[in-house]
């Protein structure tokens, strides 16, 4: 795996075609519809979209978002969610967990083991699509876009 392009490859026959879900409006109708069938007691969202200013952190502990303009009021409602337009352009397995762990913090804050217990309610592979997010998101930084 350390050799990129076996990195690359190993992504592109895993994951070889990307979404079409490339508008905020068709990302508010694609979290919705697992919102609705998974958390359904959890708050409304008022806004759904990607943002351009979310940045991911890959680290040890799970994957972390964060917005690079600091401005109080924007996020300080947890019921926004916004997935890093990184994700517009990507293969639809990666856009699922980014959302699903996205759905999962309206209810657990924390990355701790009902966190996951519950991404993996919704989606049963989540752990091995994080860590294929980490390997495209390493990709990503080393050799570039391979979707593009
Ligand atoms: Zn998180």
């Amino acid at each position: 795996m350390l050799d990129q392009k076996k990195l690359a490859q190993y992504l592109l026959t895993k994951y070889p075609t990307t979404h079409e879900i490339s508008n905020d409006k068709a990302l508010r109708c694609y979290v919705m519809a697992l919102k609705n069938q998974y958390l359904k007691k959890s708050a409304p969202l008022s806004q759904i979209k990607y943002d351009d200013k979310i940045h991911i952190i890959n680290n040890a502990l799970g994957l972390h978002t964060y917005i690079s303009r600091v401005q109080g009021n924007k996020l300080k409602s947890k019921n926004e969610l916004r997935i890093g337009s990184l994700f517009k352009k990507a293969p639809e397995a990666f856009l699922a967990m980014i959302v699903v762990h996205e759905l999962a913090h309206l209810k657990e804050k924390e990355h701790n083991k009902a966190f996951y217990k519950l991404c993996q309610s919704m989606l049963p592979e989540y752990h091995q699509l994080e860590l294929d997010l980490r390997i495209y998101l390493t990709q990503l930084e080393e050799l570039g876009d391979i979707y593009n």
